[in-house]
């Protein structure tokens, strides 16, 4: 009967962004942990760190073992417990030389990259076909290159835009192949840009010829839309020497506080430790890395305990594989665990939380919240932790009003990060991880893995 009630309770309203919600202690406690991550000057310290030592964390790189190595030595210097690499195998793909001129109507060089997981082309040319829509791909397109110029829309929050605009970089490739398509660009996935091309991951469906692909920056994309509008023909030729290697080491970074009461009862604080191969990661994702690492440290060196225990999880590969967030799933669904929150929003201004669940379980989670000052506002939570089926999922939202200009660019550098900013998503990571090691009235669960 209660769960019959349960399942027919509403979800309380989620709550517009028109004021910046204030972080809360709900306790002495909770107090003291604000006060310590709000003090912390060793977050920025410690991103710098990562960002300037390891950039370009892809999966397969030696950037990606170092960041490895580096955060296990951060974990074991801060005494935390069973500290540890998990090994995963993950894909390895490489750039390499990449190139885009224009042949006609002009002849100059344009700026590019290629898409995640992209096959190469020792260098083809075509005339570009520009579309808006994949209900406008037709035979028309044989032959050629096709341009996907889908604006991302301007609206706050941004991650449903980009939602929306992503997906001409993620099936592109593959819907214009059904067609004859011989190569896809599409623009940037951005609402501002200073010439600022966006690279981010690809899929290639089983059936279909792969073709190459890259983003170009908006600036292109216009050119070459206003050049055919006025009646030239667009005539490019692109060059990539990109290629998927067999698959390579590396591992997920996990570090523990034990619980006091209910050691056996899990909350994992995750972030991903891989980048793309541009840009020092430093929002997408050195940000919540450390403001993981961070929150460990600071409950261990206050001597606070919770009930349950915490579990820092740094995956690797999220951004071409999710690997890291599938062996996690894999090795651990033995283990009870009552939530898996993940920031991966970049370092803004922390505003809400976003999750998925059962009812009960969303029900619960939006009363938790409210003890960190920070409403659940949305469905939602992280990509890595999207493999655990059945668990409590809970991600940070920060404001990210500015997190997609910087997203899979050369430009994602750790000086475009607000320190202050960063630090009050550490607070509310920590403040939440506080509550739920403690918090009453929920059991924890495990997930079922989907075979395959
Ligand atoms: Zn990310």
């Amino acid at each position: 009967m209660l769960a019959l009630l349960l399942a027919c309770a509403p979800l309380p309203p989620l709550l517009p962004l028109d004021v910046t919600p204030q972080l809360r202690a709900n306790s002495t406690e909770a107090a003291q942990l604000l006060q310590a991550a709000r003090n912390d000057e060793q977050l920025y310290a410690r991103l710098v760190e990562l960002c300037i030592h390891h950039p370009g964390r892809l999966a397969g790189t030696d950037a990606l073992t170092g960041a490895v190595n580096r955060t296990l030595g951060w974990m074991l210097a801060d005494k935390q417990e069973n500290v540890r690499a998990e090994p995963v195998q993950v894909p390895v793909w490489v750039r390499g030389e990449e190139s885009l001129q224009m042949l006609a109507p002009q002849q100059r060089s344009l700026g590019l990259l290629g898409l995640g997981g992209s096959v190469g082309t020792p260098g083809l040319e075509g005339d570009v076909v520009v579309l808006s829509s994949f209900e406008e791909l037709s035979e028309a397109v044989r032959g050629k290159i096709v341009l996907f110029d889908v604006p991302m829309a301007t609206t706050t929050p941004s991650l449903e835009a980009y939602g929306q605009a992503v997906q001409f970089r993620v099936h592109g490739a593959s819907r214009a192949s059904r067609f004859g398509a011989i190569a896809v660009l599409v623009r940037s996935v951005t609402t501002r840009s200073l010439y600022t091309p966006h690279t981010g991951g690809t899929h290639y469906e089983a059936d279909i010829q792969p073709i190459p692909t890259a983003a170009i920056p908006p600036e292109e994309a216009a050119a070459i839309r206003l050049l055919l509008a006025a009646g030239e023909e667009v005539r490019l030729r692109l060059k990539m020497d990109a290629k998927s290697l067999p698959d390579g080491p590396s591992a997920n970074v996990i570090g523990e506080l034990r619980g006091s009461e209910l050691p056996d009862q899990i909350v994992v604080l995750g972030a991903h430790l891989d980048s793309w191969d541009v840009g020092q990661g430093a929002h997408d994702d050195g940000a919540g890395v450390v403001q993981v690492v961070e929150a460990l440290r600071i409950l261990r060196e206050s001597g606070l305990r919770p009930r349950r225990t915490l579990r820092a999880v740094l995956y690797t590969n999220e951004e071409n594989g999710l690997r890291g967030g599938k062996a996690y799933a894999e090795a651990h669904h033995d283990e009870p665990h009552l939530a898996a929150v993940e920031s991966d929003l970049g370092g803004g201004m922390p505003l809400g939380w976003s999750s998925t669940g059962s009812l009960e379980q969303q029900n619960w989670f939006a009363e938790v919240a409210q003890r960190t000052g920070l409403s659940r506002l949305r469905d939602g939570g992280g990509a890595d932790i999207s493999t655990l089926n059945g668990i409590l999922q809970i991600g940070l939202l920060p404001d990210d009003s500015h997190y997609f200009d910087f997203h899979h660019t050369h430009a994602d550098t750790v000086d475009h990060v607000d320190p202050t900013a960063l630090k009050e998503g550490l607070a509310a990571m920590l403040l939440l991880a506080w509550e739920l090691g403690n918090a009453d009235g929920m059991e924890p669960g495990i997930w079922t893995i989907e075979p395959g």
